[in-house]
């Protein structure tokens, strides 16, 4: 049985002291064990893409809502709605339909007070959520209630279930998570203090997610028995520096209007209103306070439906079987990951992971290039000499240093992005120490494995791939490893040269120059040209070249560019998507010995971004200059989003 199931199973048998006795505890080992995450992540402030800011130039947003879980927090709405009229607030308030009786009149008087309803659940059971086919049958109902309560918003009962589930009601928003929160049962934030587009599994409807922002009122006043609002203020502050959205889900069920006098599982209302006297008093006229439909109609009308398109790319099944491999919560449990790869692309997606790695103990298993020399020097590492199958014996060399490596670091799991230069090893003493293994395919094989999944396939293990288009049993998409919301350098710069790059293959490439050179003389290609040689060699008057500089200065080449060719390299070709940059490909061929092996030829990520419309790619000077004729067609809008990843890779941490 699931941890989360086997809660709700037990929990009307523990008293209810006992349980927040217990709750208790907890949440202060979880407040420890989340030092720099909670109440703030950093990482969550992250400004979307092509953000044009919230409406009337204001600094930031602050939505108001209320779960209304029981019959006693009914009793205390209209008090609460009234004080908040008064103070010049409006809110959202989310009943439960199936919970208690909701009078006509109080729902009348809410809506014509201009606050706003939403449905909270179907009943406030746990239970209800804990699957798909559960939940799809509940649709219908809930759908029944947002029609007659005229409501435009659902919030999950105790943040559970699954937000792609939640798009298929007829609701333009939910609220069914949060930035960060380590005391929920499910402590899987969100990472973003700002909306964001969620399709359903079928991808034929979609909703606008509002996480919330400040932490919950239960786990504040009751759990963590702060004694003020200090944090949310603080919090405030935080999301006002930041730009983002203030959302504050109140609970009237625990807010007690007696003053100092409350219950176990009560806090001072005081506690509330003085955070609503605070944001007006510091930042009046500097924020957008709006009901959450019109946050959500806001943001629907910022950013199309496509903004979702890369969520989440998991068919159904696969998403069931996630969640079957991914349940339950053993927050306690030591974990210590060793992170494996190469350097490059490989690095980088491991990199892009790091909201989900840093909330653990870790070490690195890596080569050592400048690239990760400079990247972890404040990171716990171990540097090996990869590998590689044509020279077996390297192998046999590297075995009995990550033997030694693991055995000394005693990790609980290892976490591979590839290839298996690095990971094959790693993979096999894995199986032999009994760590767990957790690899995930690399961002440039949409349609095949790896030779690395290929060979961790032949023991049954599961992989995950970054893209759908593997349709093998035991390997489960989870999405881009990648997010886009990385901080990456955005200065303008004058767009005016050409960028060539060829990698740090060791194989010549003199093709690509040959080619780039006499389209120079051709004059197809204009202005200067800049070409990163790597171990080309290779002599030419009309282009500046290098050989080999700092991934920065990539960045810096890449932003400054009309446009960039370059060979098959998920790191250029990720950099240019994120840049938003146009740019070729050109990939090296076997057969002019410009790769080691045929099988190197097997990456296919540029030939999925061209079916998508993201790149041309070329074999000769002739499609090449064909392709540059027409660079204007390329849309440079890709987006990344990892959210699903880091989800999945913590909860299946988290789960042993
Ligand atoms: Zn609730």
């Amino acid at each position: 049985m699931k941890a989360v199931d086997f809660f709700y199973l037990l929990k009307p048998l523990i008293p209810r002291r006992m349980q927040i006795g217990i709750r208790r505890r907890r949440a202060l080992i979880k407040r420890k064990r989340n030092p720099g995450k909670w109440p703030i992540d950093p990482i969550a402030g992250r400004v979307p893409n092509d953000w044009p800011g919230w409406p009337e130039g204001k600094g930031f947003a602050l939505v108001l809502i209320h779960d209304v879980d029981t019959a006693k927090g009914l009793g205390n709405c209209l008090k609460l709605m009234e004080l908040e009229r008064d103070l010049g607030f409006v809110s959202s308030f989310n009943f439960v339909p199936k919970g208690y009786h909701l009078p006509d009149t109080t729902r009348r008087k809410i809506t014509e007070s201009g606050f706003e309803i939403g449905v909270h659940g179907l009943t406030h059971e746990g239970r209800a959520f804990k699957n798909y086919r559960t939940f799809s049958q509940l649709v219908p109902r809930i759908n029944e209630f947002l029609k007659e309560w005229n409501a435009a918003g659902y919030t999950s009962p105790s943040m559970l279930g699954n937000l792609r589930w939640v798009a298929d009601l007829n609701v333009a928003y939910g609220c069914s998570s949060f930035d960060t929160d380590p005391f929920e049962p499910r402590p899987y934030g969100v990472g973003t203090i700002f909306p964001f587009i969620v399709p359903n599994l079928a991808k034929d409807k979609s909703y606008v997610e509002l996480p919330y922002t400040l932490p919950q009122d239960h786990s504040m006043f009751v759990l963590l028995q702060e004694r003020d609002n200090s944090i949310w203020k603080r919090k405030v502050d935080w999301i006002a520096e930041t730009g983002g959205m203030a959302l504050l889900n109140t609970h009237p069920d625990y807010i007690s209007f007696a003053g100092n006098k409350h219950a176990l599982e009560e806090y001072p209302a005081d506690n509330y209103f003085s955070l609503l006297e605070y944001v007006n008093g510091r930042y009046k006229d500097r924020y957008w306070h709006a009901l959450p439909r019109d946050v959500a109609h806001f943001w629907k009308t910022t950013f199309p439906m496509d903004a979702a398109y890369s969520y989440d790319g998991t068919s159904i099944s696969a998403s069931n079987r996630v969640a079957s491999l991914s349940h339950g919560n053993k927050y306690f449990r030591k974990v210590k990951l060793a992170l494996t790869c190469s350097s490059g692309g490989h690095f980088e997606q491991m990199q892009n992971l790091y909201q989900f790695y840093q909330e653990f103990p870790r070490f690195w298993i890596v080569n050592k290039t400048p690239q990760t020399e400079y990247s972890l020097s404040s990171e716990s590492r171990h540097f090996i000499n990869g590998a590689h199958f044509r020279k077996p014996w390297t192998y046999v060399v590297q075995a009995p240093r990550v033997y030694g490596i693991l055995r000394r670091e005693r990790p609980t799991h290892i976490i591979s992005t590839g290839p298996g230069m690095i990971g094959f090893i790693p993979f096999l003493l894995s199986r032999l120490l009994k760590i767990k293994f957790i690899h995930i395919e690399t961002f440039s094989h949409v349609n095949h494995l790896t030779k690395m999944g290929k060979f961790i396939r032949m023991f049954r293990h599961p992989i995950f791939s970054q893209w759908d288009g593997v349709e093998l049993k035991n390997v489960l998409s989870i999405g881009t490893a990648i997010s886009n919301s990385l901080p990456v350098m955005q200065e303008k710069r004058s767009e005016d040269i050409v960028f060539v790059a060829l990698g740090m293959r060791e194989h010549a490439f003199p093709r690509i120059i040959e080619a780039v050179e006499s389209l120079i003389k051709e004059k197809v290609i204009e202005g200067k040209v800049v070409i990163q040689m790597g171990f080309t060699k290779y002599q030419t008057e009309l282009a500046e070249t290098f050989d080999f500089c700092t991934p920065a200065e990539i960045n810096r080449l890449i932003t400054s560019s009309k446009y960039v060719i370059t060979q098959e390299s998920a790191g250029i070709v990720t950099k240019c998507l994120r840049l938003g940059k146009k740019f070729i490909v050109m990939p090296r061929d076997y057969e002019y010995k410009e790769l080691p092996t045929k099988s190197d030829m097997n990456e296919d990520l540029h030939y999925k971004l061209a079916e998508l419309g993201f790149t041309f790619v070329v074999h000769d000077k002739e499609q090449l200059k064909e392709a540059i004729g027409k660079i204007g067609q390329l849309k440079t809008d890709f987006r990344f989003d990892n959210s699903r990843a880091i989800a999945i890779l913590k909860s299946m941490v988290e789960s042993g």
